[in-house]
């Protein structure tokens, strides 16, 4: 049972001494006291199914027993930096993690969060091709450290900083749903809109996209002198964003012919969630330079990886670079468990089925609620988008969503939030939810829907 101080003792102390930049979700804010596995418990013992995992942090279950045991078994022996001394767990792991690429990818580099990893995947870019420029997509997000905010493209998460984007290029996003060229009869999803796909081997608005890419080339870089693209396999603070088919191996073709380097952001979409595959590369049939990754690597534990070609990673052997904790013995011992767990529990496979069925539900429910716009994603990476109106995709009130939000987590189940609107909901549960959990999930939705419709009538 939960014996800390009481609510308003923490709302009063947030208010006195935490930054105000610290958001709590929900008009009365959850205070989350205990997890296990897909499960969230209050301070006053009322159970969640967590649909959102902390942001897709947890990956294989709260507070997992073979995770805990690990951390456990290695805080009772050492804790230290293990970038003065050699480890024997930094090394066991980085040989664990490198087996998962394909290609070149065989060189890592551990640090401690997503931002840091691209910033550390940013400056590897930019000293291995000698160039300044990095694109990125509108509506992407790649962190809050003063350069990745740089890459992050949405106004809710940017500061009015001097000098934030130089050197950046924020291009069109390739949104098969919200974009211009349309597209979302072929993602790449196990649900489908009523529309059927008529493109063949690249999609039609795949290659308006890339064009526009192209211009880019043309009139805002250097000739042919870029660093890098960034770009996550699918956008999770944006939404959930898929893009099309064929879209991101044409433009990582063509941002190697002009010099640079393609950078995977996978700190959402790594480990399995997708479903189909480990990475979220992999279902867009191409190799990437350089991949970042964070959140499920560590199962909430603060651990984030950078892993490249050995090529690229000798760029950082022309001065000294330190990070304290990077791969530090828990942190190790942690991600060993955690790839452990995932390959004992087939939990990319759980992502495939469950997702697969979860998403097949909601396109159920699509058909019924004229504002649910869009049900998108792949796996157990997984967006809702609302909408006031089917034709012209005009984004559903927030104070709608979040009436519809805040009942489902009256209800027992927490959704994420998010898009540049805040219409869509995100739903990235740990990877070990079962079949009856997302029907659990889709249920309670529904019946949300159906009260915010009740009330507005
Ligand atoms: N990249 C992506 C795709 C992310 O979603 C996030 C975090 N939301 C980050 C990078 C930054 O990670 P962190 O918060 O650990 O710095």
């Amino acid at each position: 049972p939960y014996n800390g101080p009481s609510y308003e003792q923490i709302l009063s102390t947030r208010k006195s001494h935490l930054t105000p930049n610290l958001v709590a979700h929900f008009k009365k804010p959850l205070v989350i006291h205990a997890g296990h596995m897909q499960w969230l418990y209050d301070h006053e013992g009322r159970r969640y199914l967590d649909m959102f995992g902390g942001i897709v942090t947890v990956s294989v279950g709260h507070c997992h027993p073979k995770v805990n045991r690990a951390l456990n078994e290695q805080i009772e022996t050492l804790w230290h930096t293990t970038n003065i001394y050699m480890h024997p767990k930094i090394h066991e792991y980085a040989e664990r993690l490198v087996a998962k690429f394909p290609g070149n990818l065989k060189s890592v580099c551990f640090v401690n969060s997503g931002s840091e990893a691209n910033d550390l995947a940013m400056l590897m870019a930019r000293l291995h091709t000698g160039n300044q420029d990095i694109i990125t997509f509108r509506n992407a997000y790649h962190g809050m450290s003063p350069y990745t905010m740089g890459l992050t493209a949405q106004s809710t998460w940017r500061y009015p900083l001097p000098g934030i984007s130089n050197g950046i290029v924020h291009v069109m996003n390739p949104d098969p749903y919200q974009g211009i060229w349309g597209g979302d009869a072929c993602r790449d999803s196990p649900v489908q809109t009523s529309r059927s796909c008529q493109c063949q081997d690249s999609c039609q608005a795949g290659v308006e996209y890339y064009n526009e890419l192209e211009q880019t080339f043309k009139y805002s870089l250097p000739r042919g002198r870029v660093a890098a693209m960034f770009a996550e396999s699918i956008q999770g603070v944006g939404g959930t964003v898929q893009y099309p088919k064929g879209y991101l191996k044409r433009a990582a073709e063509l941002v190697r012919a002009n010099g640079g380097v393609f950078v995977a952001d996978e700190v959402q979409t790594g480990f399995g969630r997708t479903g189909n595959h480990f990475w979220g590369f992999e279902g867009h049939d191409y190799v990437p330079d350089i991949v970042t990754m964070a959140k499920g690597i560590g199962n909430g534990f603060p651990l984030a990886a950078v892993v490249t070609t050995p090529e690229i990673a000798a760029t950082l052997g022309m001065a000294l670079h330190f990070n304290t904790y990077g791969g530090n013995p828990m942190a190790s011992a942690v991600g060993l468990a955690v790839l452990d767990v995932i390959e004992e529990e087939q939990l990319q496979r759980n992502s495939l089925d469950v997702g697969t069925y979860f998403l097949k539900c909601l396109a159920e429910l699509q058909q019924r609620f004229e504002l649910v716009g869009d049900v998108r994603g792949k796996g157990l990476m997984v967006g809702v988008e609302l909408v006031s109106d089917r034709l012209t995709k005009a984004p559903l009130a927030v104070p709608h969503v979040l009436d519809i939000w805040e009942t489902c987590k009256d209800m027992g189940v927490l959704f994420g939030r998010g898009g540049l609107h805040g219409n869509v909901l995100r739903i990235k549960p740990p990877m070990c939810i079962t079949k009856s959990d997302a029907k659990f999930a889709v249920d309670v939705l529904e019946s949300a829907i159906t009260k915010t419709f009740a009330k507005q009538n």
